[in-house]
């Protein structure tokens, strides 16, 4: 998807043809009232006209709110990805143009772009930003390529790698949040994210194999399944280690039967339940 489709898909939200017709109607009417006296006769009037007002300064302040949440998005770039090293472009363009804000609850819009990782309800949490985009990049992702993720949660993760063009297969053992990640990701129109409410343990054997995994939530110890359906040359980015304590990010390379694991950093992810 382009940024111009993101960018118009986010306008269709805030000015919709309903609107439009709503907006012809009250110009219409401001026509007729304008240099007409006020009375009570055309008091009506002076209504639509006070409607219509009203209605552009929601329209405005949606358009301003709009242009925040672009330049947070190109300060969270800058500061936090940038000066942190992550270098790919798709990645870096792809974490600029993504609306982080709608996959936050409505209480933790002002934090959308803070350096950290937020609640989503249900004890889960949309990963900090950077962890986003470095686990992102450890992939190298490319337009085509068929990724599975275990841990939808919020849908952000995914999106990103929808915006780069990746079939994008994704599991979450919560159906609650299976369900709004769904419905954010609509309303981006993103139309190559499949998402499965269920248990990622098993991994997606129907769809399998894929070019890459990532898991965004922490195991105690790295899933067989998963390395079974990992594609001949595949990569796999997963955080292992015990609940609720530090694990290890770890990138996992398949050559044939040869798996090779590298430790990448300590890291601190919700637990991968059973
Ligand atoms: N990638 C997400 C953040 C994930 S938080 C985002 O971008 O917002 C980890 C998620 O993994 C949680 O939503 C949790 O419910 C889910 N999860 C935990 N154990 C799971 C399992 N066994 N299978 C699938 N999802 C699981």
């Amino acid at each position: 998807m382009k940024t111009a489709t993101i960018s118009s898909n986010l306008h269709y939200q805030y000015c919709s043809v309903r609107n439009r017709i709503w907006v012809e109607k009250h110009i219409h009417n401001l026509l007729r009232a304008v240099g007409t006296p006020y009375n009570m006769d055309n008091a009506g009037k002076y209504i639509h006209l006070f409607l219509l007002l009203f209605f552009f300064l929601l329209q405005g302040k949606a358009a301003l709110m709009a242009q925040d949440f672009e330049r947070l998005r190109n300060d969270m770039v800058e500061r936090q990805l940038k000066n942190r090293d992550i270098r790919s472009k798709v990645v870096l363009d792809a974490m600029r143009t993504v609306p982080r804000h709608l996959f936050v609850p409505q209480d933790m819009l002002r934090y959308a772009y803070q350096d950290s990782p937020l609640p989503i309800g249900l004890e889960q949490t949309i990963s900090q930003p950077y962890m986003v985009a470095f686990m992102t990049e450890q992939l190298k992702p490319v337009r085509g390529m068929k990724i599975l993720e275990i841990g939808t949660g919020s849908g952000y993760q995914a999106a990103i790698l929808a915006y780069i063009g990746c079939e994008v297969y994704t599991i979450e053992l919560l159906g609650e949040l299976a369900q709004r990640a769904e419905k954010v990701i609509r309303e981006l129109r993103f139309s190559n994210v499949y998402i499965r409410n269920g248990n990622g343990y098993a991994g997606w054997p129907d769809e399998a194999p894929f070019d890459a995994i990532i898991v965004t939530a922490a195991p105690d110890k790295i899933p067989q399944a998963l390395i079974e359906q990992l594609k001949d040359g595949g990569k796999m980015i997963v955080p292992v280690g015990p609940v609720h304590d530090v694990q290890s990010l770890k990138l996992i390379t398949k050559k044939g039967t040869k798996i090779t694991t590298e430790d990448l950093m300590f890291v601190r992810f919700v637990p991968m339940i059973e």
